[in-house]
C-alpha cells in the first residue's frame, strides 16, 4: 500500500526528497513504520531494552542534576519519542528514591505512534501529558530535563552531493516499474567535492529546545549514533535486525540516519548553551557507574549474570553500542555541569 501511495505520489508530484520520503514511510497515519505494533524490538533493539541499568542510571543523573540545581518545587520532564516507556520505568524506579524529585516532576512525552503511545500507557505508572511536538509544551517557567535516545536518527534528513562545482540532492523517483534513487541537479556552488546531510526537522526542534533552555534553565540528555564534523551518507534501513536496502522493505523496515552532533553543538552556542560530549555511550555509562550496578544486580541475583555481562558488554564494548552511540548534554549556563561527562573525549 505504502508503495502505490508513493508511486502515484511522484508520479503526480515529481520525485522526492530523502526528507519527504523518510516522512512518510516513518510517520504516514495509515502504512507508515511506526504504526506497526513491534517497531521497537523486532527490527531494531534499543539500549533501554537491552537492560534496564541504562533507564536506571539516567534516573540517577537526573536525580544528580535536580540535586545540583538545588531542588526545585517543579521540574518538567520530557522524553522525546519514548518508544515502549521503558527507559523511563527504569528510570522512576531509582527515580522513587529521591522522593523531593518525583514530587517535583511533571512529565511529558513528545510521540506520534499509537500503538506505541498505547505501550507507554501501560508501562508508566506515573500520570504523563502526550505532546505531538514540543511547542505544545506548557509555558510556564520550570527548569526542564529532556531525554531522547535514539529519537533524532528517526527524523527525516536530505543528502547533498557537491561534484565539479554542482550540487545534487539524492531524491526518490519512479523508473522502469520501481522506486530508485537519483541524483537531481540543484544548483552551481563553488567547493570541494563533498557529500553531506542536513535535517531541517532536527535542526527546526533543536531550536526549540535551546530557547526553552535559555528561558527556563535545565538540560537536555541526547543519546544517538552521531558523528561529529565530516559527514557522508548514513541513511540505514534495518528489517528484522539486519540491514536491508533502504527501498526495498518500505514501511516495513526502520529508517535512521546520524546525528550531526557538530551541527546540534554549533546551534547550543548560538543560544550561549553549555555543551558536554558527545561522549562515547561506553565512556558515559562507565562514568555515571554502570559497572558498580551490574556487580549490584549480580550479586542480587547470581542466575542473571551471564545476561548482565552480556547487556554489560552491548552497551559499552567499543565494537558493540559503545564507541558508535554518543551522549551529549546542553543544558542553560546558569546551571552547574550535568554529571557523565568526565574523560571524554
Ligand atoms: N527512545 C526509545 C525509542 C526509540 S525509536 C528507545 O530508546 O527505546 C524512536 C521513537 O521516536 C519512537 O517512539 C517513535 O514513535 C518516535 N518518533 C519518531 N519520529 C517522531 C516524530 N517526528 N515525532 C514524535 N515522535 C517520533
Amino acid at each position: 500500500m505504502l508503495n502505490s501511495y508513493l508511486i502515484q505520489l511522484i508520479q503526480e508530484k515529481g520525485a522526492l526528497s530523502q526528507s519527504q520520503f523518510m516522512e512518510i514511510v516513518l510517520q504516514h497515519p495509515k502504512y507508515g513504520y511506526y504504526q506497526r505494533q513491534e517497531a521497537v524490538g523486532q527490527d531494531f533493539t534499543t539500549s533501554p531494552e537491552i537492560s534496564q541499568v541504562f533507564g536506571e542510571l539516567i534516573g540517577a543523573w537526573a536525580v544528580d542534576y535536580f540535586l545540583q540545581i538545588k531542588k526545585p518545587q517543579n521540574l518538567t520532564l520530557v522524553e522525546l519519542g519514548p518508544g515502549k516507556g521503558t527507559l523511563l520505568a527504569d528510570f522512576l524506579r531509582i527515580a522513587k528514591l529521591e522522593p523531593s524529585f518525583y514530587q517535583a516532576l511533571k512529565i511529558y512525552f513528545v510521540e506520534t505512534s499509537p500503538p506505541l503511545k498505547d505501550q507507554q500507557k501501560t508501562t508508566i505508572s506515573f500520570p504523563f501529558t502526550w505532546l505531538e511536538n514540543l511547542e505544545e509544551l506548557p509555558k510556564d517557567q520550570n527548569p526542564l530535563i529532556i531525554i531522547a535516545n535514539e529519537f533524532f536518527d528517526a527524523l527525516p534528513t536530505n543528502l547533498f552531493k557537491r561534484k565539479e562545482n554542482i550540487v545534487f540532492e539524492r531524491c526518490i523517483a519512479y523508473e522502469d516499474g520501481k522506486l530508485v534513487f537519483q541524483d537531481i541537479e540543484r544548483r552551481k556552488e563553488v567547493g570541494p567535492d563533498e557529500i553531506w546531510e542536513e535535517s531541517p526537522q532536527t535542526e527546526a526542534l533543536f531550536h526549540v529546545i535551546c530557547k526553552r533552555l535559555q528561558i527556563c534553565g535545565g538540560v537536555f540528555l541526547c543519546i544517538d549514533y552521531g558523528y561529529e564534523g565530516g559527514s557522508g551518507d548514513t541513511l540505514q534501513a534495518l528489517y528484522k535486525a539486519e540491514p536491508s536496502p533502504p527501498l526495498t522493505h518500505i514501511g516495513q523496515s526502520d529508517l535512521t540516519c546520524h546525528v550531526n552532533f557538530s551541527k546540534l553543538k554549533e546551534i547550543a552556542l548560538s543560544y550561549n548553551l553549555g555543551v558536554l560530549g558527545p561522549c562515547p555511550q561506553g565512556q558515559f555509562l562507565k562514568n555515571l557507574g554502570i559497572d558498580l550496578r551490574i556487580e549490584f544486580l549480580k550479586k542480587k541475583n547470581p542466575s542473571q549474570s551471564a545476561a548482565l555481562n552480556a547487556a554489560l558488554t552491548r552497551l559499552t564494548h567499543p565494537q558493540q553500542m559503545g564507541t558508535l552511540f554518543k551522549a551529549s548534554a546542553f543544558f542553560s549556563p546558569l546551571t552547574p555541569h550535568p554529571s557523565g561527562f568526565n574523560l571524554c573525549f
